[in-house]
C-alpha cells in the first residue's frame, strides 16, 4: 500500500464510536435528543463533565466551517473582527447591574491577588469599557461594528441537551455602536438581513420572534428560532400569515397559530445606551458635545447553530459537512479489490479533489475489512453530502461509480459523477448568492 498521494483517512481520524443501547434507561441529564445522541454515538462530541463537552477532530471541522461561513455574512455587513478576554473584571458587572441580576448564572473566578473575574456569557459590558477606554470617537467614525467568535460560559442549573444548554459554548458576539438611534435601526436591520442569509446557506428554517429583552434590557429585541423537534422552546407560527411570534393568536392579522417546537440559535437587542451611560462610553458630536453612545448586540451560538444542522435533516448542510465527500473503496479480497489495487482508489481520489469543492475536503474510508454495506450504513448516519462507491461497476470499461447524495442512488462513469457534484453545488452557490 506504498502511496505517492496523501490521502485523509478515515481510520486514522480520532472518532470514538460509542453505542447506545436502543431501549436503555436515561437519566435526565443524559442523552435527551437526537442531536446529542447522534454527536455522541458518531464520536464527534464527548461529555467531559457536567455540561461541558470535548469537540472532536469531526465536529471541530464542521465548526471552522460554520464560523467561516458566519465571519463571511457578518462581515459583509461591515463588521470587524475583535478578541475579547474571557475574563472580566467583576467590578465591570456590579457597575452594569448585572453581577446582581444574572446573579448566580454567571461563571466566577478569583486571581491570586483576590480580584474577581466574571468568565463572560456576553460581552457588552467588556465593548462598552474598551470604548469607554480608548476615549470618545468622533461621530464621523460611527457606526462602529465589532464582532468576534469566542468560548462563553454560563453556570446553567441544570445543563442538558447537550451542546444546547452546555456550560461552556462557542458564540459569535457582534456589537454595533452609533449616534443616532436611526442609525441603530438600521444596522439592526442590515445585520438581521446577514442573519437570514447565514441561516438560509445552512438550510434552516428560522424565524425571527420579538421577544422580551431581559437581563440584557435595551428597548426592543428578537429571538431567532430554529424549528427543530428536539427544541426546548417553542413558538407559534400563524397559518394565515406565517408570522411567527410567542403569543397564541396571531398579532398581525388574528389568525390561529400552529405551535412548533424550536430552538433558539440567536438573539438580537436594541440597548441604545443601557451600557454606555453606566460605563461612561460616549462619542464627539459635530458640536463638540459628548453624548453616549448608542448600542444594539447580536449572538449567534455557534455549538447550538451546529446542534441545530444536526437536529434538523439527516445529512449535513452541504457548507459545513466535516468532509464534503466519503470515497468508499471495495472490500479486502474482494474481485474488485484484487483486480482495481490501491493504486485506482488513489486515482479515483485525485478525479474527485481536482472538483475546488471537494479540494481537501475528500475522505477514504479505508476500513477495507468492513463490507461495502456495514461502511455505507455509517456514512448515512454521518450524514456526508456525497458518497461516492467503488462497487462491482468500477470493474467495467469505463469504470462506473456509485454516487449516493440527496437520498439518490446513481451508477455514473468518472466524468458524470465529476459534473453531477459540479452541478449541485453550482445549485447550491447560486442559491446562496440570490439571498446575498
Ligand atoms: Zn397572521
Amino acid at each position: 500500500m506504498k502511496s505517492n498521494i496523501k490521502m485523509r483517512l478515515l481510520s486514522k481520524v480520532f472518532q470514538p464510536l460509542i453505542t447506545i443501547p436502543k431501549n436503555a434507561k436515561i437519566k435526565s441529564t443524559e442523552v435527551t435528543c437526537k442531536s446529542q445522541k447522534l454527536l455522541l454515538e458518531c464520536g464527534l462530541i464527548r461529555p467531559t463533565s457536567s455540561g461541558l463537552f470535548a469537540i472532536l477532530p469531526l465536529a471541530q471541522r464542521a465548526m471552522d466551517k460554520l464560523e467561516r461561513h458566519i465571519c463571511k455574512h457578518i462581515e459583509a455587513a461591515g463588521a470587524q473582527r475583535i478578541s475579547l478576554s474571557s475574563l472580566t473584571p467583576a467590578s465591570l458587572w456590579d457597575k452594569s447591574g448585572r453581577l446582581q441580576e444574572m446573579g448566580p448564572e454567571l461563571m466566577k473566578a478569583t486571581d491570586r491577588h483576590g480580584k474577581q473575574y466574571v468568565l463572560a456569557p456576553t460581552h457588552e459590558e467588556a465593548i462598552t469599557d474598551l470604548l469607554a477606554d480608548v476615549g470618545p470617537l468622533s461621530y464621523k467614525q460611527l457606526p462602529l461594528i465589532l464582532y468576534q467568535i469566542s468560548s462563553k460560559f454560563r453556570d446553567e442549573h441544570r445543563p442538558k441537551h447537550g451542546l444546547l444548554r452546555a456550560r461552556h459554548f462557542t458564540m459569535m458576539d457582534a456589537y454595533s455602536h452609533h449616534a443616532s438611534e436611526d442609525c441603530v435601526l438600521n444596522t439592526y436591520e442590515r445585520i438581521s438581513r446577514a442573519y437570514r442569509d447565514i441561516f438560509e446557506g445552512l438550510g434552516l428554517k428560522v424565524y425571527r420572534v420579538e421577544a422580551p429583552s431581559g437581563a440584557m434590557g435595551g428597548s426592543l429585541s428578537h429571538e431567532w428560532q430554529a424549528v427543530a423537534e428536539a427544541g426546548e422552546d417553542s413558538l407559534t407560527i400563524c397559518q394565515r400569515c406565517q408570522h411567527a411570534g410567542l403569543e397564541a393568536k396571531c398579532p398581525r392579522c388574528g389568525g390561529e397559530g400552529e405551535v412548533v417546537s424550536s430552538i433558539e440559535v440567536g438573539h438580537t437587542f436594541v440597548l441604545n445606551t443601557r451600557y454606555s451611560s453606566p460605563l461612561g462610553a460616549c462619542y464627539t458630536d459635530a458640536q463638540g458635545a459628548r453624548p453616549p453612545l448608542r448600542a444594539a448586540c447580536y449572538g449567534v451560538g455557534g455549538s447550538r447553530l451546529l446542534a441545530a444542522c444536526v437536529e434538523a435533516g439527516g445529512r449535513w448542510p452541504r457548507g459545513v459537512a466535516p468532509y464534503s465527500a466519503l470515497l468508499v473503496p471495495p472490500k479486502e479480497g474482494s474481485k474488485e479489490w484484487q483486480q482495481l489495487g490501491w493504486s485506482a482508489v488513489e486515482q479515483v481520489y485525485s478525479q474527485l479533489s481536482v472538483l475546488p469543492t471537494l479540494r481537501d475536503d475528500v475522505i477514504v474510508d479505508d476500513r477495507c475489512d468492513m463490507t461495502i454495506g456495514k461502511r455505507l450504513m455509517q456514512a448515512n448516519r454521518m450524514g456526508y453530502p456525497y458518497v461516492v462507491v467503488m462497487g462491482k461497476a468500477a470493474l467495467e470499461s469505463p469504470p462506473r461509480y456509485e454516487l449516493v447524495c440527496e437520498s439518490s442512488t446513481q451508477l455514473l462513469t468518472m466524468p458524470e459523477l465529476l459534473k453531477t457534484i459540479d452541478t449541485i453545488d453550482h445549485g447550491n452557490m447560486a442559491a446562496e448568492k440570490v439571498t446575498a
